[in-house]
Formats: structure tokens, C-alpha cells, sequence
């Protein structure tokens, strides 16, 4: 690199710094303009932004070495990312993948001899209802087939050079979801509502609905509210986690690209509630195509007086959201690996307590709620909590969204009360003759028929929303092994259950597939999967046998078929 090249990239790192809060947590963001204008993080970059944010270049090197959208090698013009999660691998991602790899003449991992196209693999990128997908840069496309791979290609060749680095940034999709959801008739006076009265009534409303966090752990909103609200502290801050990456799951991306006012408003009125300064929305890294949308919904926001100073004329209530990206990282939807990824850390899960509404960002009171937890907090100042406490069960009140995808005539985003049953369900999506339905993604539970006539709800199966449904002729194993191999990416190896547990199980499932797994090893693998229930340290881990345990259990003529002779 020539000097005067130094010189300007010096500049350019000063000013992303300045931009982002000349402080540690600008160290993610500065990083992301690194990597989409320079295609890489070098060792020079890193000893600039480690001077200048006056950390050691090793912790950058290692914040860099986290996140799977940025590092250190070179990577193409192009970053064409194909999904490989389960819903994409049912529809055929395979002969795209193939198609791919012969068109550009390399492999996934690989970059063009010309520099031009890098070919990678991605982890649900939240288009399971029209899969395959694939990510180019910050566009995605849907239904891909491998005849479109070419035309998809020639745009890519066509545009190079002339849009410059981001290129291939805006939204190119058709959403599909139940037209008649009930967000659709919100006619958005719940914050009108919401403004005129004193916080602590928004939490009591709050606490009447019985409303439960909709990320799928199902923590009563109104408690975390409370407990925010009491602490005396300050800044406090509201936290949108939008970082969705459950394999299945993809309702948050519909209501990011329609409902955005429900989302903004549901977060400012949580501010008004527990006395919050500042809002952040963490956006998956996957879904930088709506950020252009977000961001021209809080500009209209501030403009009407809803964001900013004295916030709908409330003298002292100040209060404004910014957007941080996500880089590529499952577990940072884990709300303190959320909150280690904003302050400019590796997105390691903390351990707890402290619980983020004493010490969560920057050491302040932090309440981080989901994208439709946010939605439904402005339903209900609009239309009473009376409205959403009647439907539903009496633990699991209210509406849900649902994602649903795989084998059933109908995929997409569908708004059911809670408590609905398995069957209920897969009558209204066209998916009567399931085998198996997997409740809540890759972490959730495969549920076979002969128990569908559970209910969804948190007393019961549990999710954050996604269905996905296998039809007569799937592979039960093929299904345990997609998921495990998501878990074995996806970990953030902190500690030695999850990171050598899922590498175990996903060798087992190898090991069936090639007759090789005895009765005695299968039967050690579901007990280290149960060990990893307890021992792993998050969410993530505690959860990523789930799927290989209920599979094992549920469908056992399937496998036991594969287990090796005595
Ligand atoms: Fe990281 Fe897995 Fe341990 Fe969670 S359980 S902290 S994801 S290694």
C-alpha cells in the first residue's frame, strides 16, 4: 500500500471513529465500513484502530476473528452468501450450491482469481418461507434456482464499478404474510395514549396484559420494566433486538419491512415507562438491506416530534434510537452476548447476575426486548390489555407470529392466539399430512405426529415463533445433522460442553449416516446431550441438543435402522 493510500485509510478509520462515539463501542461499526470498503481488516487497520480507541491490537484481532462478516483475508467484489439452514436445504439449495460453484469455478470458501466473487455459506438469512436465498452483498434474492444463479451473476458483473463498494444494497423482496394480522388495524394511537399518562401506569398496563417477551423465553415484559424502572441509575437505555437468526424464524423481518412504527413506538413508550435516554436497534447483519427503511422511519419520527427533545412536548422526556449492525453472529441474540457486541466485545454470553436491568450496557440499567415484543407493547396502549388478555391461555396470553415454513402448502407469517394446537396450526398453513413439526427452530423441539395435539404456548412448547414442517418422506437424521451443524458453527466456544459436546453429537450423526454408531455410543451421545442441558453456560448450548434428543426419541424405527450391529 502506497503512503498516500496509508494516509487516506488513517483518515477514513478517524472519521468512522468520530461517527460511531470515539469510544470502545465504536470498535464493530468502524470495523464493518473497514471490511465493505476494503474487503478486508488488515494488521495496519488494526493497529490504527487500536491506537486511536486505546485498546491492544490483539483485542481487535480478536473482535475481528468472532464475527463471520468480517476478517482478515481478502474477499471478493462480491460476497455471495447461500443459506444452508434447514427450510433452504429442503427446497433445493443443493443444486444451487452446485450451479454456483460452476459458474465461478471455485468453492464455497473460496474467492475468483480475478478478485471479483467470494462464494460463502450463511446460516438462515431469514428467508425460509422463500428458499432458497441468497445474500449478495446487502441484496437478497429468493426462490433461487439454478437457472437464475446465471442472471444473478451477469447483474453482479454488470454492476461492477459503476454503484462502487455498496452496490446491490436495496430491498428486492415480496413478503408474504396473513394481509389480515391484526398490526395491519392498529391505527397507532397507543402511544397517544401512552404519552398522556404517568410511567408507571404504561407498566401496570403492561402487567395486566400479561404480555411475555416474544424472543421466545417468554420473560414478562411489564417485570423486566419494572425492575429497570426502579433502579436508580442513569443513562438507561431501551435495547430492540432485531438480530432474529433462529433457523425457521423470519416474522421480525416482516415487521421491520411493514410494521416499523409499531416497533419504534412500542420502544419509545418502554422508555417513558422505566425513565430511558437512548434506544438502540441491534439489526442483524443479514437484514443491512431494511436499514435504509429504518433509518427514514426515525428521521420521520424525529421530525414529527416523536424522537429527540421533549418528546411528544413531554418537557425533560429526551429520548432517541440509533441502528448498530450485528456482524454475523447467532449468539448475540442472546441479550448480554447483545449487549458485549454493542460495547465492541467478542458476543460472549455473560454470566448473570447481574442482570442487564441493574448492569447491562455501559454498566447501566438496560431493558433489551424482540422486535414483536415491541409491536405488540403498541397494540396494546391502543387497544387495552383487557383486548389481548382475553386471547390466548391464561399463562400465554395474546397473539403470536408465527413463521412458518418447509412442507405445507402455505409458508409465510401467520398471527394465531397462543395455546393454538399443533394440528389447529397445520390446518390453517396446508400441512395435514406432517410427520414432524419442529417447534422453535434449531434449539426448539422436533414434535412427531402422534403429539400433535399439543398447544403453543409457553406452558407447553415454547418458541420464539418459527415452525417448521417435515413432511411423509423427509429424513429425520438429515434434519438432526443440519441443525448440529449450525450449532457446531454458530457456538462461540467459551465453553467446553457446547464447543466439544456439539462437535461429539455432530460426529455421531456422521458416524449413523455411515452405519458406524453402536447402540452403546448412540446411547453415551443422548447422555452427553443431556449434560450439555445443564452444563453449558447460555441459552445457546442449553439448547442445542434439543433437536438431536427429540429426534432420537421421537423417531427411533428411523434410526435405529442405522445403528451399527453388535
Ligand atoms: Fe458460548 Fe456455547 Fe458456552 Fe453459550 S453455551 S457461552 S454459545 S460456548
Amino acid at each position: 500500500m502506497l503512503v498516500s493510500e496509508r494516509e487516506q485509510l488513517r483518515e477514513n478509520i478517524v472519521g468512522w471513529v468520530k461517527q460511531y462515539g470515539s469510544n470502545r463501542s465504536a470498535l464493530i461499526p468502524v470495523m464493518e465500513e473497514v471490511q465493505r470498503e476494503y474487503g478486508h481488516i488488515s494488521e495496519y487497520v488494526m493497529q490504527v484502530v487500536a491506537d486511536i480507541l486505546d485498546i491492544h491490537p490483539v483485542e481487535v484481532d480478536s473482535v475481528v476473528s468472532f464475527y463471520s462478516f468480517l476478517g482478515h483475508k481478502d474477499k471478493g467484489r462480491f460476497i455471495v452468501r447461500l443459506c444452508r439452514t434447514i427450510s433452504c436445504e429442503m427446497q433445493e439449495k443443493q443444486r444451487v450450491a452446485q450451479q454456483l460453484e460452476n459458474d465461478l469455478g471455485i468453492k464455497f470458501g473460496e474467492t475468483t482469481a480475478n478478485g471479483h466473487f467470494t462464494l460463502e455459506w450463511a446460516n438462515c438469512l431469514g428467508m425460509c418461507d422463500q428458499g432458497p436465498a441468497l445474500l449478495v452483498n446487502e441484496r437478497i434474492y429468493t426462490h433461487v434456482t439454478p437457472e437464475k444463479v446465471h442472471d444473478i451473476l451477469e447483474e453482479c458483473r454488470s454492476t461492477f464499478g459503476v454503484y462502487g463498494p455498496n452496490a446491490l444494497r436495496e430491498l428486492d423482496v415480496q413478503d408474504t404474510y396473513t394481509r389480515d394480522m391484526t398490526f395491519a388495524g392498529v391505527d397507532l394511537a397507543g402511544m397517544d395514549r401512552a404519552m398522556e399518562m404517568e410511567p408507571a401506569r404504561i407498566i401496570e398496563i403492561i402487567e395486566e396484559s400479561a404480555l411475555k417477551g416474544r424472543g421466545g423465553a417468554g420473560f414478562p415484559t411489564s417485570l423486566k420494566w419494572k425492575l429497570a424502572a426502579k433502579v436508580d441509575d442513569e443513562p438507561k437505555y431501551v435495547i430492540c433486538n432485531a438480530d432474529e437468526g433462529e433457523p425457521g424464524t423470519f416474522k421480525d423481518r416482516v415487521i421491520l419491512t411493514d410494521f416499523p412504527d409499531l416497533m419504534v413506538e412500542g420502544m419509545v413508550i418502554a422508555a417513558r415507562a422505566i425513565g430511558a435516554s437512548k434506544g438502540i436497534i441491534y439489526l442483524r447483519g443479514e437484514y443491512a438491506y431494511l436499514r435504509k427503511r429504518l433509518d427514514d422511519k426515525l428521521d420521520e419520527q424525529r421530525a414529527k416530534g416523536l424522537l429527540g427533545h421533549s418528546v411528544a412536548g413531554i418537557e425533560g422526556f429526551d429520548f432517541d434510537i440509533e441502528i448498530r449492525m450485528g456482524a454475523g453472529a447467532y449468539v448475540c441474540g442472546e441479550e448480554t452476548a447483545l449487549i458485549e457486541s454493542l460495547e465492541g466485545q467478542r458476543g460472549e454470553p455473560r454470566n448473570r447476575p447481574p442482570f442487564p436491568v441493574n448492569t447491562g450496557f455501559m454498566g447501566h440499567p438496560t431493558i433489551v426486548n424482540n422486535v414483536e415484543t415491541f409491536a405488540w407493547v403498541s397494540c396494546i396502549m391502543d387497544k387495552g390489555a383487557n383486548w389481548f388478555r382475553k386471547i390466548g391461555t391464561e399463562t400465554s396470553t395474546g397473539l403470536k407470529l408465527f413463521s412458518v415454513s418447509g412442507d405445507c402448502r402455505e409458508q409465510g407469517v401467520f398471527e394465531f392466539p397462543l395455546g393454538i394446537s399443533i394440528n389447529e396450526l397445520l390446518a390453517k398453513v396446508g400441512g395435514e399430512d406432517a410427520k414432524a413439526v419442529q417447534v422453535g427452530g434449531a434449539a426448539g423441539h422436533c414434535i412427531p405426529a402422534s403429539e400433535f395435539g399439543r398447544s403453543i404456548a409457553f406452558e407447553d412448547l415454547a418458541t420464539g415463533g418459527s415452525i417448521i414442517v417435515f413432511g411423509p418422506d423427509r429424513d429425520m437424521l438429515e434434519v438432526a445433522k443440519n441443525f448440529m451443524e449450525f450449532f457446531l458453527d454458530e457456538s462461540c466456544g467459551q465453553c467446553t460442553p457446547c464447543r466439544e459436546g456439539n462437535m461429539r453429537l455432530f460426529e455421531g450423526i456422521e458416524m449413523l449416516e455411515q452405519g458406524d454408531c453402536s447402540m452403546k455410543y448412540l446411547r453415551e451421545l443422548c447422555q452427553l446431550g443431556e449434560s450439555m442441558q445443564m452444563a453449558c453456560k447460555c441459552g445457546l448450548g442449553q439448547s442445542s441438543p434439543n433437536a438431536f434428543l427429540s429426534i432420537i426419541d421421537n423417531f427411533k424405527e428411523e434410526i435405529m435402522g442405522r445403528v451399527a450391529a453388535a
